[in-house]
This record gives structure tokens, C-alpha cells and sequence, in this order.
């Protein structure tokens, strides 16, 4: 890697900015990590310099790819974070603090790991860079994992899967989480991940070009009818994911048809969904597979609209529609909001509230090995939102109920809560909601206090830690009704 290359591909998505600064960060940490060389042979200041490279790709603004290309210092060499402050500004050197101050992790032991963990956490919540920048590094961590003993391989690649990917995953940041899922697999899987690689990679290329091409070749001419600009890109499933997908059905390579889907980019919104009728207008849909995440986007941030129709010669074809903004947003995620944001003017992203609810999480609880369970348990799993009747939207993890929406909404409501109409229909409290619902709490008025059995199926901590506290007031006060004479 050369920061000839970096400088190149920053200026690609940060035309007239001033790309000396790159050069000269790169100089003072070469001439800083001179003499030290990485476990595979390199000299050293090819890992910084990688991981500013990632960071370019992930469309990074300036003082983030001058950061990754610093971030070793304070910590391998005899510079300063002062030293760094004086030199390319405090922004620059705030940034390299926080990546600092995560600590290189080295790996000793689970507690030692979960104890970064934490820090990473925190210093999500101060600036998303420093993460974006811990991504990068890891990611060229990885890449270069081939040189330690296999235990550390192993163990290394199994907190990536476990804990960077899906964060990444939340940050919308998809390119990052699949490129570390698929080189965690190889490690952890070996023979799984090249019997699917060679399966993937070998057997059905020519085969599935073939399928493209005629797909292809009855679409566009629709297409060009209608007056529609468009680009048409095959994308093709990352093997990790695929691997998945055969453990969660139990079903063999061969009969996982969604290993590949038809991506449409067109220029605006109003072109999706004519797109979208087009395609059904030539192909049956298949029912159940349409998901509009334009009306209703996933959590972190995903727009597209999703269908798989019963394609030429009868086999299940996907295919993702979406403006060319949403297309960079699903790459890049909230890296790509803060290239749109700032282009026009609207200054940084928002840390968004998932981050914040891990901090309050981390305050509360001062044991690593529960911190960690808490966070998978609360905030790795899979998040949807609902709708109350007035439209707002309401962040939940998966399989939350009715009553967790409803102490989302208002203490009130949750204590009142005595039936729900989902989508216009009489629901149960208990029953799981679904992304995109319209839920309305039927309330009793002048009821003071909640079920107590509704902790067997709450899915929050809100309303967990809401019932107990009000179902603990009821009992007091019954107890006060029953012995007039005490507390007075
Ligand atoms: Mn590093």
C-alpha cells in the first residue's frame, strides 16, 4: 500500500480537498514507525497504512484517514499525543486519543477482551469515528491473521463474529461486516468455508452468467420503454452469509436459490416502485417476499425495496430496487451519512439511540462478563419498528410485545394497558410484534398499576424494570389498606 494509492481514492469522494495534510501525516508516522517491522515481515507503517486505506473506502472524511494513518503512534513510538495535537490539530489528535485509549487489544484472555469491549462503547458514544477507524484496523488485523498460531486465529476470528460484525452490521456499515465475516469464517470453518468457496466460486459461475444475461435481456428493454435510467448489477451473496442461511433451513447448497439477487439502481423513489411493477408485470411475485424498506426502513438506516419473482425457467430470482443514494447508505451506512450530510451542508451524524442505551447499560452494570451478556441480550438482537396511530416510530428489539411498545410510548399507557388493535385488528399484549405494525393500546383508565405476569413475556428493560417498580408501590399500598394503622 502507498499513500499515493490513498491519496488518489480520498480525492475521488472529496474532490478539491486538500489532500497534502495526507502526505504529511503519512510522513510523520513513517518516520515514526521507522525500523519496526509486523509479524508478517512487513514494515510496520503498512498496517497504518492499510487501515487509512479502508477508511477511504468507507468514504471517511479527512481528519478520520489522517487518524488512521496516526493511530499507532502515541502508542508504539517515543510521539505524543501532543506532539500530534501541535502538528495536525486538535480534532486529529482527539480522534487518535479515543483509538488509543480503546488500548491495542492483545488478546489476553476473555476478561481482558471484554474489558476493551467496553471502552469501545464508550467511545462510540463520544465520536463514531474512533470506531470506524477500531473497525479498520481490525479489519487489517484480520487480513494479516494468517501469521499467528491457530488457537489465537481461532479466538481472534470468533470475537469478530461475535461482536465487531454485528456492530457494524448495526451501523449499517455492510462492507465492513461482511469482508470480517468472511475471513472469520475461513478461519473458523475451514472446511465448510472452501468446500462452499469451491462449490460458489467454481461449479456454478458459468451457469448463473448464463442466468443473468437472459434475465437481463427481457428487463431492459422494458425498462429503456418506460424512459427509466437504470443500472443493473449483480450481487452476489457473501459466503458467510450463505452458510448461514444452510444452517438456519437445514438444507444443502444446491437448494439455497437466494444466493444471488438482481440489483436495479434508478434515480429516484418514484422510479423504484415503477420498476418494481414492471418486474411483477413480467414475473409472478412470489407471495410473502415483497418488503417495502423505503415506507418502512430497517433500524440502521437500510432503504430498498426488496421482491423475489418466479424467474425464467421457473427459478426464484431477487430483486432489490433503489436510488443511487440509498445504494451508497446500504454500502456505507452511517459513514455514507456523514459524506451526504456534509456535502450538503448539515454538519456530522447523530450517534444513534442504541449507542446510548449500551452506555446506560454499562453504567449500570460493573461486572465485564455481565456487561457482555446484557448488551447480546438487549441490544444485538435484531431491531424493529412500529408505529403508533399518530405515525411516530418506535425502535424495539425483535419479538418485543404490545406492552413493551406501550412503556415505550408512556409509563402511563403501560400501566393502563388492558387490550391492542395491531394493523386494525384485536391483538394479544403477549403476542410478538412485527416490523412495520400500527399498534394502539386500548387503555383502562384510572388503573394505577400493572400486571405483574407481563414480566414472563416483556422483551425491554424499560418495561421489565417499570413493572417492578409500580407492581412493588401496589403491593405496598395494599398492604397499607390492609393494616390501617401503619405508616401513619
Ligand atoms: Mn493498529
Amino acid at each position: 500500500m502507498t499513500i499515493e494509492r490513498i491519496i488518489k481514492k480520498f480525492a475521488e469522494n472529496h474532490p478539491g480537498a486538500d489532500t497534502k495534510l495526507l502526505a504529511q501525516a503519512f510522513e510523520f508516522a513513517n518516520l515514526a514507525h521507522e525500523g519496526q517491522i509486523r509479524k508478517n515481515g512487513e514494515p510496520y507503517i503498512q498496517h497504518p497504512l492499510h487501515t487509512a486505506y479502508i477508511l477511504t473506502e468507507i468514504k471517511a472524511d479527512l481528519p478520520t484517514v489522517m487518524a488512521g494513518l496516526l493511530h499507532d503512534v502515541p502508542e508504539d513510538t517515543k510521539h505524543t499525543i501532543s506532539e500530534i495535537k501541535k502538528r495536525f490539530g486538535s480534532e486529529v489528535a482527539f480522534l487518535v486519543q479515543g483509538v488509543t485509549k480503546l488500548g491495542k487489544i492483545k488478546y489476553r484472555g476473555i476478561e481482558r477482551y471484554r474489558e476493551n469491549l467496553k471502552k469501545m462503547f464508550l467511545a462510540m458514544a463520544s465520536d463514531l469515528r474512533v470506531i470506524f477507524i477500531k473497525f479498520c484496523d481490525r479489519l487489517n488485523n484480520l487480513r494479516t491473521l494468517e501469521n499467528l498460531p491457530p488457537e489465537k486465529q481461532k479466538r481472534i476470528a470468533k470475537e469478530t463474529l461475535e461482536i465487531y460484525a454485528p456492530i457494524a452490521g448495526m451501523l449499517g456499515i455492510s462492507r465492513l461486516k461482511w469482508q470480517m465475516e468472511d475471513i472469520c469464517f475461513k478461519f473458523l470453518y475451514p472446511e465448510e468455508f472452501h468446500d462452499l468457496e469451491y462449490k460458489y466460486e467454481v461449479e456454478k459461475k458459468v451457469e448463473r452468467n448464463r442466468f443473468f444475461q437472459k434475465i437481463k435481456s427481457i428487463l431492459t428493454p422494458k425498462l429503456d420503454e418506460a424512459k427509466i435510467k437504470y443500472d443493473i448489477e449483480v450481487r452476489f451473496k457473501h459466503l458467510y452469509s450463505i452458510y448461514l442461511k444452510m444452517q438456519d433451513k437445514g438444507r444443502p447448497f444446491n437448494e439455497i436459490y437466494d444466493v444471488f439477487a438482481l440489483r436495479v439502481i434508478v434515480e429516484n423513489i418514484d422510479d423504484c416502485y415503477q420498476v418494481l411493477g414492471l418486474i411483477h408485470s413480467l414475473w409472478k411475485p412470489k407471495p410473502n417476499r415483497f418488503k417495502d424498506y423505503i415506507a418502512v426502513p430497517k433500524p440502521n438506516g437500510y432503504r430498498s425495496l426488496h421482491t423475489t419473482v418466479f424467474g425464467p425457467e421457473g427459478k426464484a430470482v431477487e430483486f432489490q430496487i433503489r436510488t443511487r443514494e440509498m445504494h451508497e447508505e446500504s454500502i456505507y451506512g452511517l459513514a455514507a451519512h456523514w459524506h451526504y450530510k456534509s456535502k450538503r451542508g448539515q454538519g456530522i451524524y447523530q450517534t444513534p439511540a442504541w449507542v446510548k442505551e449500551i452506555v446506560d447499560i454499562q453504567k449500570e452494570i460493573t461486572s465485564t462478563s455481565e456487561f457482555v451478556k446484557k448488551i447480546k441480550l438487549d441490544i444485538f438482537r435484531d431491531r424493529i419498528f412500529v408505529f403508533s396511530p399518530r405515525g411516530d416510530a418506535f425502535e424495539l428489539p425483535e419479538k418485543a410485545t404490545p406492552i413493551d411498545f406501550a412503556y415505550a410510548v408512556h409509563t402511563n399507557i403501560g400501566n393502563q394497558a388492558a387490550g391492542v388493535i395491531i394493523n386494525e385488528k384485536v391483538g394479544r399484549l403477549d403476542q410478538e410484534l412485527k416490523n412495520g405494525d400500527l399498534v394502539e393500546i386500548i387503555i383502562e383508565k384510572g388503573r394505577r398499576f400493572p400486571d405483574r405476569d407481563w414480566l414472563k413475556f416483556v422483551k425491554t428493560k424499560r418495561a421489565r424494570d417499570l413493572i417492578k417498580e409500580y407492581a412493588k408501590r401496589s403491593r405496598l399500598e395494599s398492604f397499607k389498606r390492609f393494616i390501617p394503622g401503619i405508616n401513619k
